[in-house]
């Protein structure tokens, strides 16, 4: 029989329902956030993270709580299995082997993670966790942990040489500088854009197995800085994971939800929620929000 225009474009309509419905269908994507123990303020960065990554719709977060430091690490047994992607906000006791290898082994199957700010100061003494973060700071770091990695011209060089691994200047408001305009994280995204008031790690060491560099911050020396370009957010060359690591976003003693520059900052948030979704997924979605900062203004928008 053949077919009227009327049906025609009755068909057309159901199509394009159909395609909008897959849309609508689409399960939320599934974020474990592990926390519990920190030299950082993580009673409130495990809420504001969640509070921030939830808004946007696209996630739905679970909290994996370790017992507090010195506790019985045997109970702390998270199916990271579960998960689209697993976000470290964690700097603290070692876990269980088991629970050590249940997340080698989603990290080996694909699992997507994203390294938030201090969670590259934990366990600095398990050579897989560090080439999953590439580089780390302080517990101990130093030339033995890997070289010195910062960013010099048009290229990151790995300096050797014998010091410390991890240090910050003052907390300040500083401009990141894009690396890598076309990773799906930073595409759409200003090259250089202001980050509201934040620690900006410097002198980091490690195996240095970056994949993709997608923004360096200069560690102004004036302020107690190493005088460098430092690698502050970038991805990971770990086997079939989809890893990032995002240094920025310091929550500490000194901060409430009220009064979180760093991760209250536009530019922080949506370097997260590009990144959970990408790790997740490979692809990025989101549009760029309207109120991004510029290279000379900062933008912060309250915790929801
Ligand atoms: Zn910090």
């Amino acid at each position: 029989m053949k077919i009227g225009v009327g049906c025609k474009q009755i068909l057309s309509l159901c199509l394009v329902s159909m395609f909008f419905c897959v849309g609508c269908a689409k399960d939320p994507i599934k974020v474990l956030l592990v926390t519990g123990q920190n030299n950082h303020n993580w009673q409130v960065s495990h809420e504001v993270l969640r509070s921030v990554i939830e808004q946007s719709e696209l996630f739905t977060v679970d909290y994996a709580i370790t017992p507090p430091k010195g506790g019985d690490m045997s109970v702390f047994k998270p199916d990271f299995s579960a998960y689209d992607v697993v976000l470290l906000d964690y700097n603290g006791d070692r876990w269980s082997e088991e629970t050590d290898r249940n997340f080698l082994n989603f990290v080996d199957n694909g699992g997507g993670v994203v390294i938030y700010h201090a969670a590259d100061n934990a366990f600095a003494g398990w050579d897989a966790f560090n080439r999953i973060i590439a580089l780390g700071g302080w517990e101990g770091r130093n030339e033995q942990s890997g070289p010195y990695v910062y960013w010099k011209g048009d290229r990151l060089v790995r300096d050797s040489s014998a010091g410390p691994g991890g240090s910050h200047g003052a907390q300040r408001e500083y401009q990141v500088n894009c690396r890598n305009t076309k990773h799906p994280i930073t595409q759409g995204l200003p090259e250089v854009w202001m980050h509201a008031q934040d620690e900006l790690y410097d002198r980091m060491r490690g195996p240095g197995n970056i994949d993709e560099l997608l923004y360096t911050g200069y560690a102004d020396s004036t302020r107690g800085g190493s005088g460098r370009e430092e690698p502050l957010v970038f991805t990971v060359d770990y086997g079939k994971a989809r890893i990032l690591h995002l240094m920025l976003g310091h929550i500490g003693g000194e901060n409430t939800p009220e009064f979180c520059p760093a991760v209250s900052c536009v530019g922080f948030q949506t370097l997260l929620l590009r990144g959970l979704e990408w790790a997740a997924t490979g692809k990025v979605k989101q549009k760029v929000p309207t109120d991004f900062p510029s290279a000379d203004k900062s933008v912060m928008r309250p915790i929801p």
